[in-house]
């Protein structure tokens, strides 16, 4: 049994070094190799994920750990099983990078069948930002220390792509502090409580960097996605005029007549904010 977990992390290794010399290869021209690089890369994904698994006990690779008997041949467990498994038990995975890993796994289905269409600049970008996720994750959670598995030659470039997606996030949290500090410079404390200044979370890139921009219809845009939505976003009620964020917000044509406004809990006395006696 020890065999399947050892093979899981060999295997997987490998896959993020292939992966990664052919990302190499695209870089320097080879568009193709981009295309053996997702295949690569996904792979890798599962089948450290499922390595993953195997950690809280080895028997878990099985989807019927409960067999009578197990053999080499017995069913194991998928990506979606890794992932939910990994949740199960407390260990957190960003919306956007279990996204991420999906839509990595369905550019490799369709590389597979054929019907491949690749944007370079979206596949690249999102290989950054799987590279460093996971890092992240690795590090949080189970400590494998991948950068000490990967071939020399690929050794700088594991690190830049670990760390392209940081530069950018380090810029998008400095957005946000200047956009802060602008907001209050010259307003006196006692005055605080009028400015209407917010910084939310963006559940699109998962960060706290959303903040007013003048342009976004929304009055917000997270500096580092440009995602202009998010449910915490205050509004007014067009009933009572007090402020509730959007996501608890009923948005309705209240009179028939085609215009569209929000309606907080309290005005349409929503039963888990208002008692009726
Ligand atoms: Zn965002
Ligand atoms: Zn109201």
């Amino acid at each position: 049994m020890a065999d399947i977990e050892l093979d899981l992390l060999e295997n997987s290794v490998d896959s993020l070094n292939e992966a990664l010399a052919k990302y190499q290869q695209g870089k320097k021209g080879n568009e193709k190799a981009y295309k053996f690089c997702v295949q690569h890369l996904s792979h890798f994904l599962e089948l450290i994920l499922k390595y993953y698994v195997t950690q809280s006990h080895p028997l878990l690779i099985y989807k019927n750990p409960f067999a009578k008997t197990l053999e080499d041949e017995s069913q194991t467990i998928g990506l979606h099983e890794a992932i939910n498994f990994l949740k199960n038990e407390g260990r957190e995975i960003s919306e956007k990078f279990e996204k991420d890993i999906k839509w990595l796994k369905k550019l490799r289905n369709n590389i597979e069948h054929h019907k491949f269409q690749m944007d370079v600049e979206e596949v690249e970008e999102t290989i950054g930002r799987l590279v460093s996720a996971f890092v992240e994750f690795d590090e949080e959670h189970e400590n494998i220390d991948l950068g000490s598995y990967i071939a020399i030659d690929q050794f700088k470039l594991f690190h830049r792509l670990a760390s392209t997606y940081e530069g950018r996030l380090e810029k998008a949290k400095l957005k946000v502090k200047e956009a802060e500090e602008e907001a209050y410079r010259g307003i006196r404390p006692k005055e605080y409580e009028f400015l209407d200044f917010n910084i939310y979370h963006c559940y699109e890139c998962d960060h706290d960097t959303m903040i007013p921009e003048k342009g976004s219809s929304s009055g917000y845009k997270c500096s580092f996605c440009n995602n202009e939505e998010s449910r915490d976003i205050e509004v007014n009620c067009n009933m009572c005029g007090g402020r509730w964020p959007v996501g608890g917000m009923k948005y309705e044509d209240w009179e028939g007549d085609g215009s569209y406004e929000h309606f907080c809990p309290y005005c349409r006395r929503d039963p888990e904010h208002v008692k009726d006696d």
